[in-house]
């Protein structure tokens, strides 16, 4: 049996944390360390473990340049300043539908990435990223490597922000899959969660590709200082916070010759 703890730190920080118009980013929340997902472009960068899986479904579509990287991480300082920059260029209503307010983007967290198609001209606040090609290519993997389209123009209701069919969010493994499969949102999922599970009522996602089970559920915090939580030393456990008050745990296992 293996045991982690969680304290009340550990809501603001992860790969599924809330950073919405609503849901600030916290101290926490930010990255502890960046790596570059840009060969030309090395001040393009993600957090560290994002970084990695962005690599990873990049080589497995084959890639080569046809898609690229656009803006990642930003720091606090220079979501300001593209904030103020739109702000000038463009007007009051354009940049409050595609430019988050400062501490509240998701490339402050450095899980958010805007991608585009490779041209000569690329919009840097709108980048195209067609629903064809090496892009649509893209989209059919992303959920396996645990990124998602994080405001479809169909859940701007749930997201109120613009469809924005550029930016990717690193919500990580299995949680894509899950909400691949469930067609939700990362503000729907964790209503879900949160509704729905326990830790004896987890929800199960099954990986067919690599035959792994994962039991996945949430934890409210409030009014916890720390909790424990064990599993076999059969399973890997990771928790995530939400941001808001909330930790998902996930134990996954792998179960091919099992039966
Ligand atoms: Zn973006």
């Amino acid at each position: 049996m293996k045991t982690i703890r969680a304290a009340w730190e550990d809501t603001m920080r992860g790969s599924l944390i809330l950073v919405t118009p609503d849901c600030a980013l916290l101290e926490s929340g930010r990255p502890k360390e960046l790596l570059s997902v840009c060969k030309s472009r090395t001040d393009i960068r993600m957090e560290k473990e994002a970084a990695g899986m962005l690599l990873r479904l990049l080589e497995r579509i084959e890639n080569n340049d046809r898609i690229v990287s656009v803006s990642g991480f930003r720091s606090h300082e220079e979501q300001v300043q593209i904030w103020e920059d739109t702000l000038l260029k463009e007007g009051e209503a354009f940049t409050r539908t595609y430019v988050a307010k400062p501490g509240h983007s998701e490339h402050e967290s450095g899980l958010a990435i805007d991608l585009a198609e490779n041209r000569t001209e690329i919009d840097f606040i709108r980048p195209d990223f067609p629903r064809e090609g090496i892009c649509m290519e893209f989209r059919r993997q992303a959920a396996g490597y645990g990124f998602v389209e994080r405001y479809p123009a169909d859940k701007t209701s749930v997201t109120g922000i613009g469809g924005e069919p550029w930016h990717f969010r690193y919500v990580g493994q299995p949680h894509g899959v899950a909400m691949e499969r469930e067609g939700v949102v990362l503000e729907e999922y964790i209503a879900f969660l949160k509704e729905e599970t326990s830790q004896r009522v987890p929800y199960l996602c099954f990986e067919t590709d690599s035959n792994v089970c994962s039991e996945i559920f949430y934890v409210d915090m409030r009014g916890k200082e720390k909790i424990c939580l064990s599993c076999s030393d059969k399973a890997d456990m990771r928790i995530s916070g939400t941001n808001e008050g909330g930790i998902v745990v996930c134990r996954r296992r792998a179960v091919y010759g099992e039966k």
